[in-house]
């Protein structure tokens, strides 16, 4: 069984931040490939609003919440979060018979038994029509020759680059073979186009047809001006998912990164090893059509070498492309490239259910955990089974305490739970829900998302990543404050975390999603200890079959946190307001747009 890492963004965080499946994602599907993923990670913006308790921001909440915040121990009774039906259910649906509950899997079977039993049980209605599941095809495309990318100039020297030791390309469409044959070449800075800041480095340039080269991350951080998009802070133009579809919106055949290891936050080794293999997606109706036809990133070096080549300097652009005003720059060169695709495809499932609002049953507020994890690996000593206790054992769990908690109620807008497929895959199962939404967008409120809950007790504090972007701060913020506790941002901006979970894909189409994680600082152990715990946990267990339940773990913590996610959920599915985006960020327009269509 061959290892690919795949789609990388970070290494695995010095501070674990729980859950956040920010590193390295890994799968075992059905045919034996081993696949590791990285998807996501997070970032925050401006934390200021919510350390502001004074402002608050309270939400016009209409009506009073539906239980009091718990104080003492949590009791089973269906109004508070109950601690032994918590345990239960993480220590089932990371019990070996589940395999590790990889997409496709026997595993997957049990595990959507597990939930749907469960949400029957608390009575919830299923999501999707009379079902409680939704089918999320899978596909995997994966280059089977060793391309070779070439540029031609005026001169008969072409320049050769070999896979994967100085370029690594791809197709995301969805076909056996794709090619491109002297596609003429732009480069386009960052590759951004950010209506909401001024910024376009495609102004005036038609790419139709063409090969745009671009570089990583985005100008803020290439400055660490705060003026600029967000500082040192990565915002979403600075990721290369953005920059592909960007590429693609704007006709380019062929979109390629220039590879840095500092913006990128990741060595050349771990684009190549990543992007090689099979790679995951949704099943696409199109096939991908919409999508540039290749993909690619190039190593520094060679980028010098193209650059030279082509009578330009790669350190001026560098310079004009960080400030505001560039202008797209003609190479003097042409690209082509061939590629022949494997397919595949699996089958997996979301699992939804609704607690019907008792007014306004179209408006949604959406809890959302992802059930999968990476399956077993039988090359791996001992049992080879990835558990994934706390990734995500645990979020499955409290998505299903929390849904049992409001079966029982009757909140005036709709709460829907989601359990999400494939998230280790890159997000995929809830991609496909964003794409294939079981109730419209524009009337989901908002959400929250639960990938990895407190294992270690209680804490003063819940870690928000993404805080600072959208009014839902504010809900959570109130709620925490009830309970004496704090809200802190994600102490990593730059590595862009919150664009690395499943609620982003949500996000990106418009919906305000909250991202919180475990606090850090123990009641009584201090924060030193909680950050011991995490970095223990992100050193010997994360993504390693080692991620099991132990009896010794002391889930009080979580039950405080799950309080505070479950009354959020409430004041919001209670209230009448709309909670937006915050100005500046990357998702207002498209939720205006959203809103006002609705309206
Ligand atoms: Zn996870």
């Amino acid at each position: 069984m061959s290892r690919h890492w795949s789609n990388p963004d970070c290494l695995i965080p010095s501070r674990h931040v729980f859950g956040v499946d920010q590193t390295l994602k890994s799968s075992y599907l059905l045919f034996s490939i081993t696949v590791i993923f990285i998807s996501g990670c997070g970032q925050s913006d401006t934390p200021a609003e919510s350390a502001d308790s004074s402002q608050s921001a309270h939400p016009q909440s209409a009506q009073p919440h539906s239980g009091p915040p718990h104080s003492g121990p949590p009791q089973s009774s269906a109004a508070t979060i109950s601690i032994d039906a918590l345990r239960t259910h993480i220590k089932e649906l990371s019990s070996d018979r589940y395999g590790g509950r990889a997409p496709g899997s026997e595993g997957e079977i049990l595990t959507l038994e597990y939930l749907q039993k469960s949400f029957r049980k608390a009575g919830l209605k299923p999501g999707n029509g009379n079902s409680y599941t939704q089918q999320v095809p899978l596909t995997s495309v994966e280059v089977t020759n060793k391309p070779v990318l070439r540029f031609s100039g005026s001169d008969n020297h072409d320049l050769q680059l070999s896979y994967p030791d100085q370029q690594v390309v791809w197709s995301r469409q969805q076909i056996t073979s794709a090619a491109i044959k002297d596609s003429q070449m732009v480069f386009v800075g960052y590759g951004i186009n950010a209506p909401e800041r001024g910024w376009n480095d495609y102004e005036g340039v038609d790419v139709e047809g063409k090969t745009v080269v671009m570089l990583v991350n985005d100008p803020g951080y290439a400055t660490q001006d705060e003026k600029l998009f967000n500082g040192n802070a990565m915002t979403y133009y600075g990721r290369w998912d953005y920059k592909f579809d960007e590429a693609a919106r704007q006709g380019a055949s062929a979109a390629i990164i220039i590879h840095d290891t500092k913006p990128a936050a990741y060595p050349w080794t771990t684009v190549s090893s990543s992007w090689t293999g099979p790679q995951f997606d949704m099943v696409r109706q199109d096939k991908g059509s919409n999508l540039a036809l290749v993909e690619g990133w190039i190593t520094y070096d060679s980028a010098l070498t193209l650059f030279n080549k082509a009578g330009l300097d790669l350190a001026t652009l560098y310079e004009t492309a960080r400030k505001p005003g560039f202008k797209p720059v003609d190479i003097n060169l042409t690209a082509s490239v061939s590629l022949n695709n494997e397919i595949n495809t699996v089958n997996s499932n979301n699992v939804a259910a609704l607690v019907p609002g008792s007014e306004y049953p179209e408006e949604i507020f959406i809890f959302m955990a992802h059930w999968d994890h990476i399956g077993t690996d039988p090359e791996i000593e001992g049992d080879g089974i990835y558990n994934g206790a706390l990734d995500n054992a645990t979020g499955t769990a409290g998505l299903l305490e929390i849904a049992r908690v409001v079966g029982s109620l009757k909140p005036s807008r709709s709460i829907l739970f989601l359990a999400l497929t494939a998230e280790e895959q890159g997000l995929l199962g809830s991609a496909f829900y964003a794409a294939n939404p079981l109730y419209p967008l524009r009337n989901t409120v908002g959400g929250l998302n639960m990938d990895g809950l407190n294992n270690f007790g209680p804490t003063h504090d819940i870690t928000v990543i993404g805080l600072g972007m959208s009014e839902l701060d504010d809900y959570l913020e109130h709620q925490a404050r009830l309970e004496n506790r704090v809200l802190k941002p994600d102490a990593e901006a730059e590595k862009g975390y919150f664009y690395r979970s499943d609620h982003f894909e949500l996000a990106k189409l418009g919906v305000p999603m909250l991202y919180p994680n475990s606090g850090y600082d123990h009641t009584e152990k201090g924060t030193a200890y909680g950050l011991q715990m995490s970095e223990e946990f992100t050193a010997n267990h994360y993504h390693r079959p080692s991620d099991q339940y132990d009896d010794s773990w002391d889930l009080s913590g979580a039950v405080q946190d799950l309080e505070i996610y479950l009354q959020t959920g409430l004041e919001v599915a209670n209230s009448r307001s709309w909670p937006q985006w915050h100005d500046g960020t990357e998702f207002k327009a498209i939720r205006d747009r959203q809103r006002q269509a609705a309206e």
